[in-house]
């Protein structure tokens, strides 16, 4: 039997290994650590929590990453296992005692029969045999250059610049209205394709105010400050002055207040749509470093947005990752290559589960592959089916940002039915979810 060779021993990395070493496939896992670090690491061991030591959400009926939880548990995950091993009281979160939680995904590896890991840096792309990349938003400079060899610059990104992305049904509508800047686009639904929030003079002063006044995080050290004038944070732009938003993603030209058209807006917060499905909204430009907290209640300020549901917040930090929208075919694999997959943050989810989950499918597909059985991916209605299917087509290859698992992700339910009470919706998204989850397993 080929083996499965897995560069990276992380979240992504060590699941990949358990799903395909438990389907029979020979796993060597490829971890540089603790040979070569990062700036986050600070131990040898496999699947090390660098930041909180949260899964965020257990709650797998009305979240959409406690969702997450519930398919990797079903499917035998190994990050769930050892998680729910060393849990830690924290409510409704899953939340480990790290350094046991690492030393015990790392026993459980390197006890299992099928398992081999191979300590050293890999600095180039393989050209043979059956490979995974996991090496995460911290990539070692070496391999992320092989890696931009075979997809081009362009496709590998440093540093996500994210910004914030709402709930299309969460914005109003009756002061929001949809115009593309100077009607753009061909098409009519183009020159909708995004939606407008205005303001007048004072709620710009006060919304200028309230930015600076904001709490925000800091890099980390060793987290270069290498951020573009392209991608500056909102907040810098307003300390440069307090007109410089209004001069640029703030602009008021070319717009015209659908509700209001004899009143011109002093300047207008624009969102673009961020998925196929067009659940999801990015507000243009609004990347930022504001903490969660203090950005939920400035982003609230903007009329229109003033109930919004964020799918995700924004934030900048180094993180290396993959264009998958347009390099990944469905089953993770490189088009350009195809005995290399990817899996994990690299791919561009964000998150500790989320990579997991996906080292968990690729683990499987790979071992599908190398048995000679073909594995669909999980259907869009489960929550890792609606993270692959993000990142390998549904999410806009153009402005494609590492996501978090949302429900703006699913296909949506009951679209005709209006808004329903969110608590029914949302029981309503995860029943849908495990059962076609369930399926997706038998079959
Ligand atoms: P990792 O877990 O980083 O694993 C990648 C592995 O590949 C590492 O062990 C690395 O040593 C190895 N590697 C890299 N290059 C090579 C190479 N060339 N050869 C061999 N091995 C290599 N997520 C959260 O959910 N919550 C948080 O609080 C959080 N905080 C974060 C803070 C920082 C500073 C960073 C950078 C990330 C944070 N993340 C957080 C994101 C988190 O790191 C990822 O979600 C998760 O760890 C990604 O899993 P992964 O397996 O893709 O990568």
């Amino acid at each position: 039997m080929d083996t499965l060779h897995i560069i990276g021993g992380g979240m992504a990395g060590s699941e990949s290994a358990w799903a395909a070493a438990n389907a029979g496939i020979p796993v060597t896992i490829h971890e540089m650590r603790p040979k070569v670090g990062t700036f986050a690491h600070r131990t040898g061991d496999f699947a090390e929590m660098v930041c909180s030591n949260s899964f965020r959400s257990d709650d797998h009926e009305q979240n959409a990453v406690g969702l997450l939880h519930w398919e990797m548990r079903t499917a035998g995950g190994l990050v769930m296992q050892m998680a729910e091993k060393h849990r830690l009281p924290a409510g409704g979160a899953l939340a480990v005692d790290r350094d046991p939680f690492a030393a015990a995904v790392t026993e459980k590896l390197k006890a299992h029969p099928l398992i081999s890991a191979s300590y050293e840096e890999v600095t180039e792309l393989p050209s043979t045999g059956h490979w995974i990349i996991a090496t995460g938003p911290l990539t070692s400079p070496g391999l992320a250059q092989s890696i931009k060899s075979a997809t081009g610059a362009e496709a590998l990104a440093f540093f996500d610049a994210i910004a914030p992305i709402v709930y299309a049904d969460s914005i109003d509508m009756d002061t929001a209205w949809l115009q593309s800047r100077y009607d753009k686009g061909e098409t009519e639904d183009e020159q909708k394709a995004y939606i407008n929030c205005p303001m007048t003079k004072d709620e710009y002063e006060a919304f200028i105010d309230a930015l600076l006044a904001a709490e925000k995080t800091e890099f980390h050290e060793g987290e270069t400050a290498g951020y573009f004038d392209g991608c500056l944070p909102i907040e810098v732009m307003a300390e440069r002055g307090r007109e410089t938003l209004r001069h640029g993603p703030m602009k008021p030209v070319g717009l015209t207040n659908a509700h209001r058209p004899d009143v011109k807006p002093y300047a207008v917060v624009q969102l673009r749509r961020d998925n196929k499905l067009g659940t999801l909204y990015n507000i243009v430009g609004f990347q930022t470093k504001m903490k969660y907290g203090a950005q939920t209640a400035v982003l609230k300020m903007i009329p229109g947005l003033q109930d919004a549901s964020f799918a995700r917040l924004g934030g900048i930090h180094r993180n290396t990752f993959i264009n998958s929208p347009t390099l990944l075919d469905a089953q993770m694999r490189l088009k350009s290559h195809p005995h290399i997959r990817f899996a994990g943050q690299i791919t561009g989810v964000e998150g500790y589960v989320e990579s997991a989950a996906m080292g968990l499918l690729a683990g499987r597909m790979a071992a599908a592959e190398i048995q000679g059985r073909a594995l669909p991916p999980p259907p869009p209605e489960t929550a890792m089916g609606a993270l692959v299917t993000h990142i390998t087509g549904g999410a806009e290859a153009k402005t494609f940002q590492p996501m978090n698992v949302n429900f703006g992700l699913f296909p949506p339910i009951d679209a005709k039915g209006g808004r329903r009470g969110r608590t029914v919706r949302y029981k309503a998204y995860t029943d849908r979810a495990k059962q076609a989850f369930q399926a997706w397993l038998e079959a």
